[in-house]
């Protein structure tokens, strides 16, 4: 494809250049009919039996985003008090909200508690700590699967070298805290890992919790985990997850564990990426061209500061490039690296990049930045987090956060 902003009409009419001098670079720009429609799509993976989506809201907080969620159906997934205090605030009522943290302190497990928010356990220890504050109530437990998935070590978090979970060996442990404090286990949930492009080593491990799940009789929800691909490199065609295909096989697995189990519990899953990645961009300025030792550098304000994605996961954006307003063509490319603006030889967007030739004054749209974009963003550099600005169905424009100022990084000495 020559280009997705084009082809997803994303700026809904406006003008990019329009867009970048108004409210500043680097700019989250979202697209609210993209993040409709992915969170619409999650809500309806299991229409079969009862089913809710969890989205995952660590992948972007915003409270605005947070309310399309509320307003798609989708329940949220919190792993701190932060969390959920923003999903509160969005609205979301307490029964909507899952707690699944990992090695929280009493304080922020009470916290969850006071606030009647289902809380997974991620160890015995933390079942312990629950049971000792909340006796003869409501937990679920988060098993470890024993197999991961996902796009890079650092985001596989289901197997054996992982952090996560209970593995399945300490299940009678499970009941023996269960039975000291008079929990009832109302729920197992898991998580392989992210960004997966094929079903299969979800649908094994969806296989496998129903399993285990055999064994726990209080069961009011089982919850699968999230993880959903998208696809990273669509300027090179490359396929969207398959959902209707994932849903086709997921739906037998299901009847078969409700046929054992005698009854269907609620099932969940997890998703965070896949509801909001494809919905945002970021519009960022290039400021300088260089040739250094044969290789072309293109310097942007989209410092690793802004996008940490490509410098921790050596994770793959696509890049578009904007000259007045408009696409440049794809026709002719040539290898460039995309810099930021941070001193790290680490603050790299693309290495290496075969991309129209970039020139000073235009702008790089960076795209898929929805999903951890925003929300894993730093002050490093003393350069203060960028302005998040929402593009409407009916096309107008509404800032959804307001860049941050060195005020703003003052205020706290
Ligand atoms: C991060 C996370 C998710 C969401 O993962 P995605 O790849 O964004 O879908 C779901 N569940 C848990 C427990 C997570 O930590």
């Amino acid at each position: 494809m020559n280009s997705f902003i084009e082809q997803s009409n994303f700026f809904e009419g406006n003008n990019p250049e329009e867009l970048a001098k108004t409210y500043g670079t680097p700019l989250y720009v979202y697209n609210e009919k993209i993040l409709r429609a992915r969170m619409d799509a999650v809500a309806k993976v299991i229409t079969k039996y009862p089913y809710t989506a969890n989205y995952s809201v660590k992948a972007n907080t915003n409270i605005h985003i947070l309310k399309l969620a509320l307003e798609e159906g989708n329940n949220c997934d919190a792993m701190s008090a932060g969390e959920i205090q923003m999903l509160l605030k969005a609205g979301f009522p307490k029964e909507r909200i899952f707690f699944v943290p990992n090695n929280v302190s009493e304080e922020e497990m009470q916290f969850a508690i006071d606030h009647g928010i289902m809380t997974s356990c991620d160890s015995l220890a933390q079942l312990e700590l629950y049971g000792s504050l909340n006796k003869g109530g409501k937990v679920a437990v988060r098993i470890n699967p024993g197999v991961g998935a996902g796009h890079h070590e650092k985001v596989i978090t289901g197997g054996k070298k992982t952090k996560f979970g209970i593995s399945e060996e300490f299940i009678p442990q499970i009941f023996e805290i269960a039975a000291k404090y008079n929990l009832t286990i109302a729920g197992i949930n898991q998580h392989i890992g992210s960004l997966f492009m094929d079903p299969q080593p979800y649908l094994d491990a969806v296989t496998n919790i129903l399993r285990i799940a055999l064994q726990f009789k209080d069961l009011e929800f089982i919850d699968f985990g999230g993880g959903y691909g998208i696809p990273y490199h669509k300027l090179d065609d490359e396929a969207v997850f398959p959902m209707e295909d994932f849903k086709k096989r997921l739906e037998p697995i299901l009847d078969d564990f409700v046929a054992k189990y005698g009854r269907a519990p609620l099932f969940k899953s997890e998703p965070g990426r896949f509801c909001v990645a494809e919905g945002s961009v970021i519009l960022g300025r290039v400021h300088a061209v260089k040739h250094n030792n044969g290789k072309t550098f293109a310097g942007t304000d989209i410092g690793m500061n802004v996008l940490v994605r490509p410098s921790m996961y050596d994770s793959w954006h696509d890049i578009e490039v904007i000259r007045e307003g408009k696409v440049v063509s794809r026709d002719s490319l040539m290898e460039q690296t995309v810099t930021g603006n941070i001193c790290e030889s680490g603050d790299l967007l693309a290495k290496d990049r075969p991309l129209p030739e970039m020139k000073r004054g235009d702008l790089a749209c960076v795209l898929d930045t929805g999903a951890y974009g925003w929300s894993m963003c730093s002050t490093y550099n003393s350069r203060p987090r960028p302005a998040e600005v929402l593009i409407c169905k009916d096309g107008s424009v509404k800032v959804i956060r307001r860049r941050e100022t060195i005020d703003d990084l003052m205020r706290l000495f």
